[in-house]
């Protein structure tokens, strides 16, 4: 055996990765700085599904309450040492099950980070912990003159963190996009516990993969959302708004298609057809005329509002629609919490299966119809209402779950209608996310290509598959 020469000390050059991690002390254990960690039954039950009563939902063995992002750190890290599920959760409204517990998981909630970091006027970004409530980060904005547009009709209970992980629309939505188009940067969790920062605060910034827009809409999948940087505007001018009344919702479509296609441009155009109205009408009456097949609730918030409503009547004129205009701020607030009814009016006459389809504008009056026949056919309610100027609807069958016929019926209905915004160009959901619900669809909707890459990301983002599992796509194992 030949003694290594001097000038080559081997010894340095083929010790391992492995031997110097042995030569580390051990990491310390990961432990909570100030959360919370609950295994009481009735906490958990009350925290065990989101708004999709329908969805199925685990037994959680725990919840933990983070307060910072060490916490949140700290329950990844040991769910991954002990290959724990961990289900990311806001204030669960939504409407999918994506905030559903699965079996022995880890509840993890982020409601109670919920401070608002920093508003800066010269850049026209905030800085924010994502359990802040949409309304109350909307309403600092405005108070600095500032403007945050995404708007979900549960702006007044639904947190920005879960606004981003499903990339949440709303009302004016039409006008100035979606929430995606406002998330400048974040600080995620990765399922491994380690803490990356993504993107910029910057007005601009394209240094490497476009990492935000990966976490924005995952649904809790790929990692938790622990701050972001959101995109302002200044503020606009006080809206007018208007509501027009249709004969029928086909009508108030094909008003829609010849709206979109020219002047004005309106920041609102939401619609409720009859069942919608009827529902809202039994649960807290809005006032509107009898008999009436359609309402369109539209906004200006341009310098020329009161020309743009003045053009939207006379469009409506050509389609025999009677339109009335807001008188002031508080009438104006009435009609949209008529809008916003529709989700709670709808929740209290019984069990509902929410679709949330968004199909090519011109193909709405097709949409509207379809889902008429569909409702005939069955014999059940679905309301339609939603997003129409972005073609976005939500047509939601309400059925009673203790009945098996009703209950199968319900399903057919829904699966009808994902099918039918699909063969109308659409997809199967334009804000609501895919989460348990629409799961199987999603396959049906991607391209084999497609899917293989949204699984190939996830194992690697997640390779122990412990970021709620069994949401958006199919579990490793497959279901
Ligand atoms: C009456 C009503 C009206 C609604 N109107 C609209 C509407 O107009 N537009 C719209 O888009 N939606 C709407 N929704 C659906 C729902 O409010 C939205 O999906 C909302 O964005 C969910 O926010 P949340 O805080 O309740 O999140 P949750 O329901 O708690 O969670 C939603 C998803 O996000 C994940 N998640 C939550 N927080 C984080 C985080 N910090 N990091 C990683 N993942 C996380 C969860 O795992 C889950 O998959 C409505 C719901 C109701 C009940």
């Amino acid at each position: 055996m030949t003694r290594p020469s001097p000038a080559t000390p081997r010894a340095a050059h083929t010790a391992t990765g492995d031997d110097l991690v042995r030569l580390l002390p051990p990491p310390p254990p990961p432990r909570l700085d100030s959360g919370t960690v609950t295994a009481d039954p009735g906490i958990l039950a009350a925290h065990r599904a989101d708004h999709a009563t329908f969805t199925p939902a685990g037994e959680p063995a725990a919840l933990v309450r983070a307060r910072t992002t060490a916490d949140v750190s700290a329950t990844l890290r040991l769910a991954t040492e002990l290959g724990v599920p961990v289900v990311p959760q806001g204030t669960r409204t939504g409407l999918t099950g994506g905030a559903n517990a699965v079996d022995g998981c880890i509840l993890l909630s982020l409601e109670k980070m919920d401070r608002i970091l920093g508003i800066d006027p010269v850049e026209q970004i905030g800085t924010v912990q994502p359990g802040v409530v949409n309304a109350v980060f909307s309403r600092e904005a405005a108070g600095a003159g500032l403007f945050y547009p995404p708007d979900p009709a549960s702006w007044e209970s639904s947190t920005l963190g879960g606004n981003i992980a499903t990339n949440a629309g709303g009302f004016c939505c039409v006008k100035y996009g979606v929430t995606r188009d406002y998330v400048r940067g974040l600080e995620v969790v990765r399922a491994d516990g380690a803490v990356m920062r993504t993107g910029r605060r910057t007005a601009k910034g394209v240094a490497g993969y476009d990492l935000t827009g990966l976490f924005v809409g995952s649904e809790g999948t790929l990692g938790v959302i622990t701050e972001a940087t959101l995109a302002l505007r200044p503020a606009t001018a006080e809206p007018l708004t208007a509501v027009a009344f249709f004969a029928t919702a086909v009508e108030a479509c094909r008003l829609i298609v010849e709206l979109m296609a020219g002047e004005p441009r309106l920041s609102m155009v939401e619609l409720m057809d009859a069942p919608s109205i009827e529902a809202v009408r039994a649960f807290r009456d809005p006032g509107f005329p009898p008999g009436i097949g359609a309402a369109l609730l539209v906004q200006s918030d341009s310098a020329e509002a009161a020309a743009d409503l003045s053009a939207f009547a006379a469009l409506c004129g050509r389609h025999g629609a009677e339109v009335i205009t807001a008188g002031d701020r508080e009438e104006s607030r009435m009609l949209l919490e008529a809008r916003r009814m529709v989700g709670p009016a709808v929740e209290s006459l019984g069990t509902i299966l929410p679709d949330d389809v968004c199909v090519p504008r011109r193909a709405l009056p097709d949409l509207l119809a379809a889902v008429g026949a569909i409702a005939d056919r069955t014999g059940l309610t679905i309301t339609c209402a939603g997003h129409a100027g972005d073609g976005n609807m939500h047509p939601t069958i309400i059925f009673d779950a203790g009945d098996p016929g009703q209950t199968a019926l319900a399903q057919q209905a829904f699966d009808d209608i994902m099918r039918l915004g699909l063969d109308l160009g659409g997809t199967v959901t334009g804000e609501h996310g895919v989460g348990l619900l629409k799961r199987g669809w999603l396959r049906t909707e991607l391209d084999p290509v497609a899917a293989a890459t949204h699984d190939a990301v996830k194992r690697a983002l997640d390779p122990l598959g412990i970021l709620n599992p069994g949401k958006v796509i199919a579990t490793p194992e497959g279901d």
